[in-house]
């Protein structure tokens, strides 16, 4: 196994001390593969059409590129067009952990926020700035924000603007910024008015997209949760699932660390295994997951390449992977000899699309699954606790305990001086289990959630029309939806708890009907 320093890993690139190390912080072990194709020719000062999405690590495919050419400047280097203003601010926060140690500032830009802070912020002196294309435009048409400068101009999730109606705000902005220019384009598709747009503004671009070559997934059952707490969700699935060996991928060597201090720290017999480890360290953690006395042995992909352990029951992809020969690799670690595996991969509400991808690619089902529920869990934990009383009581010795019971028994009752006993021993165990509310009260009945759509009958929306889009974009059953209330300017809508969050993520911001819709979650009255 190569380590983090050696030069085939991001070392490979061309890139600055500077930057280096602000990617060794991230964590990043090795570049994703759109980074590994993209870099190099942005370095190179080409114009870039990549087709990826969320979860590819496109952002740090021109974010690592953009930092190592960023001059020494208090003038705008660099503007990123996002859709979303939530996508604006994580594009920020990463751009500014890449520029980190050259100290180059971000600036996310969104309607919504005052526009006096903005302006205020944009005068301080920025090098990045990201933002959605309404809000840029309103800028520029005040004459607050100086664009004279920009080197490059990225275009991020271009299709998702496109579908938002943002097409001509977005030729206005490309008018708007010098015609000597880098132009990068990312987007997952690539429909017809992207190209036009690729074809009308950019200088003889290098098409880079992911390989889409089929493969071949091992004897394994999938199955992937979706959570937004993903160490709640993880413990529930280590606590009921899980009896033998596990392995847990995170993405960097940062998560890594991190998921084994909080496992721990829950009382799991968890440890870790990245790059930045001695071969010593890397051997003993071995060792011990080996020879069973460890359970879960959490990994980046660089680190369990190459890695060759029998009986590993679980795979558990606690960060969905970027590309999908990556997820074959994890999951090919379990279901070995003709045994079948069981691969659990996490994802938060708006990485739903990245997993329809490598499921479409691997040509196999991903099954979405529930997390186990506090009344698994206790019935789990009831079990394993008769399981070990009875093995304690037909192997150990434990006379020296004798003299408290028998003290105890001429007040109680021996049952409940037992039961009594395993309460407090117990005691840590289901706080853990507790369940918390996300939503609060929306007003729906048990299970469900209501939503708010700021449209109603005076866009002529029937409850048909909502059933199929909701259908259709989040991919849920049409016949999971419950009530819809469709009033004179706004509708509610009931949807069940477990896929509330995805139909807000995916249909907040979205299109119903040709029109751009705000969804949240009801205020109960
Ligand atoms: P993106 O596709 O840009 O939304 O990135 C998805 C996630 O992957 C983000 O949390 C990034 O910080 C992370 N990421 C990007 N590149 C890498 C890499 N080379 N290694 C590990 N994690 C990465």
């Amino acid at each position: 196994m190569k380590a983090s320093n050696d030069p085939g890993f991001f070392g490979n690139l061309a890139l600055s001390k500077k930057v280096l190390s602000a990617i060794a912080e991230m964590g990043f072990e090795e570049p994703s593969p759109i980074q590994a194709k993209t870099i190099p020719i942005v370095l190179e000062g080409r114009d870039v059409i990549g087709q990826a999405q969320t979860g590819t690590g496109k952002t740090a495919a021109f974010g690592i590129p953009i930092m190592e050419k960023m001059p020494e400047s208090r003038n705008i280097q660099a503007l990123v067009l996002t859709p979303t203003r939530e996508l604006a601010v994580q594009v920020s926060e990463e751009l500014a952990k890449i520029g980190k140690s050259k100290r180059v500032k971000t600036l996310p830009v969104y309607g919504g926020q005052a526009i006096d802070r903005q302006i205020r912020a944009l005068k301080f002196g920025v090098q990045v700035v990201i933002g959605t294309p309404g809000r840029l435009l309103d800028h520029i048409r005040r004459k607050t924000i100086r664009l004279s400068d920009v080197k490059t101009i990225v275009l991020d999730e271009a299709d998702e603007m496109l579908d938002m109606g943002f097409i001509d705000d977005i030729e206005a902005i490309l008018q708007s910024v010098p015609t000597v220019r880098q132009t990068l384009l990312f987007s997952a598709t690539m429909p017809e008015p992207i190209r036009a747009l690729a074809a009308k503004y950019m200088q003889d671009p290098v098409e880079i997209a992911v390989s889409r070559e089929q493969v071949t997934v091992p004897l394994t059952d999938q199955f992937y949760y979706e959570t937004r707490d993903k160490l709640e969700g993880l413990c529930r699935v280590l606590d009921v699932e899980t009896n033998d060996k596990v392995i847990i991928f995170c993405r960097t060597k940062k998560g890594v660390d991190e998921l084994v201090a909080s496992l721990q720290a829950r009382g799991y017999m968890a440890d870790g295994l990245h790059g930045d480890l001695s071969q010593a360290q890397r051997d003993r953690v071995m060792k011990k997951f080996r020879d069973g006395s460890l359970e879960i042995l959490v990994a980046t992909d660089v680190a369990a390449r190459g890695l060759d352990i029998e009986n590993v029951t679980h795979v558990i992809n606690y960060d969905i992977p970027q590309d999908p020969e990556t997820y074959v690799h994890r999951i090919g670690r379990t279901g070995r000899a003709g045994r079948k595996g069981i691969a659990i991969t996490f994802i938060q509400p708006r990485e739903y699309r990245q997993l329809k991808l490598i499921e479409k690619l691997i040509k196999s089902r991903i099954i979405r699954s529930q997390l186990p529920s506090s009344a698994d869990i206790l019935e789990r934990q009831r079990d394993v606790i008769k399981s070990r009383l009875a093995r304690t009581i037909e192997q150990s010795s434990f006379a020296d305990y004798h003299p408290i019971v028998a003290d105890l028994a001429g007040e109680y009752d021996a049952l409940d001086i037992a039961a009594a006993a395993l309460k407090l021993m117990h005691e840590g165990y289901k706080e853990k289990a507790e369940e918390k509310p996300t939503f609060g009260n929306t007003g729906a009945e048990s299970g469900m959630v209501r939503l708010f759509i700021n449209i109603g009958r005076t866009q002529k929306i029937r409850p048909e029309d909502i059933v199929r889009t909701f259908a259709d974009e989040a991919g849920i059953p049409g016949n999971i939806i419950g009530v819809i209330n469709i009033y004179e300017k706004f509708t509610f809508v009931e949807v069940p708890e477990d896929v509330a969050e995805r139909v807000i993520s995916v249909m907040h911001k979205n299109s119903l009907k040709g029109y751009k819709i705000h969804v949240e979650p009801a205020k109960a009255r």
